[in-house]
C-alpha cells in the first residue's frame, strides 16, 4: 500500500518515540463499559515508554458516565475529562478531544475496547517511521450482525467510489495522528464533519495497521440505522457535489425520455399506428419530470442548508466543565471556538 496508486510519494523521516502520547476518547452513555476501559487504558499505559495522557470527552450521557469519569480523574492525574453541555454527536465530541489533546502522537479510540488498544504499539512503531496518520484496518469484525457488516462495507466503496478517491477502506475512527498532520486537521472548523473524509483530505504521509475488531465489551451501539444514514449523508453531502451533479444527470435522462415519447407521438401520426389519446404516457412523463424537479430542488436545498449553517460560524460545541486533577493542569493549547468555565 505504500505510495501506491495515485498517492503522493513522501519522502519518510524516522522520528524518535513520541515525547508524549494522547489518547482521545468520545463517550455517549457508556456506563457499563466505563470500568473496563478504565482498567485496559490503566494497563496499556504502563507498557508505553512515554508520558500519557487520555482526553474523554463525555458527549451529553444521560447515565453514570460522568460521574465514573470524573471519578477516575479525581484518582489519575494522566485523565483530563471534557464534560459538553449536551449530546453533540460522535464526530464533533471526537473534534473537542482533538482539540484539546497535548501530546505529539494522539490516537483516536472508541470507549467500547471494540478496538484494542495494544494495536497502538504498532501504530507507534508507523509513527517512528515516519508516518503521520496511521489508521487501523479492519480485517474482522466479530460480534457484529451481518446486517451492520454489509451496511458497513456499501458505505466504504460508495463513498470511495463516488465520494471520495482516497478514502481508506474499511477503516474506522481509530488510528494515530501526529502533532504536525493534528494541527493542520485543526484548522479545519466545518459544522458538518466527516473526520476520516477530513483526513484523507488533509493529506501527508497515511498508512493502515491491519487489526481484528473485537465485539463491544458492554453496553449497546449508539449508532442506530437511523443516525448510520444520515452519517452516510453527511459525509457525502460535505465531501462532494455528486449528489448535486446526479440531479442534472437525472435531468438530462428525463429529458432524452421526453424526447423519445415525442418522436413516437410523431411516428403513431405518420404511420397511423393505434393511438389511444396518450393519456398514460404523458401522466408517465409529467410524475417523472415533477419527481425529479422535486428531488433536485431538494438536493439544492439541502447544500443551501449546509451553507447556511456555515454561514453562522457556531463554535462546533461547548465545553460545560473541564474536570482534571490540580497536579496537572496546564492548558497549554489554546482552545477553538468555545467557552470553558473550569469551576468544576
Ligand atoms: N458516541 C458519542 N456520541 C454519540 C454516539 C456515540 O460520543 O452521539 C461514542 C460512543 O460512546 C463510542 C463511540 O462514539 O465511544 C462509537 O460509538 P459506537 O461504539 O456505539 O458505534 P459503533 O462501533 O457501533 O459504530
Ligand atoms: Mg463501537
Amino acid at each position: 500500500m505504500e505510495n501506491s496508486g495515485s498517492r503522493t510519494r513522501h519522502l519518510l523521516r524516522a522520528r524518535p518515540y513520541p515525547a508524549k502520547l494522547s489518547i482521545v476518547v468520545p463517550m455517549y452513555n457508556e456506563e457499563e463499559v466505563a470500568g473496563a476501559f478504565r482498567a485496559a487504558v490503566t494497563a496499556f499505559f504502563s507498557e508505553v515508554a512515554c508520558p500519557c495522557e487520555v482526553v474523554l470527552v463525555n458527549d451529553g450521557s444521560t447515565d453514570s458516565t460522568i460521574s465514573q469519569l470524573v471519578e477516575w480523574s479525581a484518582a489519575d492525574p494522566r485523565v483530563k475529562v471534557l464534560h459538553l453541555s449536551r449530546n453533540f454527536g460522535h464526530q464533533i465530541a471526537a473534534t473537542a478531544g482533538l482539540d484539546h489533546a497535548t501530546g505529539d502522537a494522539v490516537v483516536l479510540i472508541d470507549a467500547d475496547l471494540q478496538d484494542p488498544l495494544p494495536v497502538i504499539h504498532q501504530m507507534i512503531m508507523r509513527y517512528c517511521e515516519g508516518y503521520d496518520v496511521i489508521y487501523g484496518r479492519r480485517e474482522s469484525r466479530a460480534g457484529e450482525t451481518a446486517h451492520k457488516r454489509f451496511t458497513a462495507w456499501v458505505f466504504y466503496r460508495v463513498m470511495r467510489t463516488l465520494v471520495y478517491r482516497d478514502l481508506p477502506i474499511d477503516t474506522g475512527d481509530f488510528r494515530l495522528i501526529s502533532r504536525e498532520c493534528l494541527d493542520a486537521l485543526n484548522t479545519m472548523r466545518e459544522t458538518h464533519r466527516f473526520l476520516r473524509g477530513m483526513i484523507a483530505w488533509v493529506g501527508w504521509p497515511q498508512i493502515d495497521v491491519p487489526y481484528h475488531r473485537h465485539a463491544r465489551a458492554a453496553g449497546t451501539t449508539k449508532y442506530s440505522l437511523l443516525k448510520m444514514l444520515s452519517f452516510a449523508w453527511t459525509a457525502a453531502t460535505s465531501f462532494s457535489a455528486v449528489p448535486l451533479r446526479a440531479s442534472i444527470f437525472a435531468g438530462v435522462l428525463v429529458g432524452l425520455l421526453g424526447i423519445e415519447e415525442a418522436l413516437r407521438a410523431m411516428a403513431a401520426w405518420l404511420f397511423g399506428w393505434y393511438t389511444v389519446p396518450g393519456w398514460s404516457s404523458l401522466m408517465v412523463v409529467t410524475s417523472l419530470i415533477g419527481s425529479m424537479t422535486l428531488i433536485s430542488i431538494g438536493i439544492v436545498g439541502e447544500y443551501l442548508a449546509h451553507v447556511y449553517e456555515e454561514a453562522k460560524d457556531r463554535p462546533l460545541y461547548m465545553v460545560a466543565r473541564v474536570y482534571e486533577s490540580a497536579e496537572e493542569s496546564t492548558e497549554a493549547r489554546p482552545p477553538h471556538n468555545e467557552i470553558i468555565r473550569t469551576d468544576g
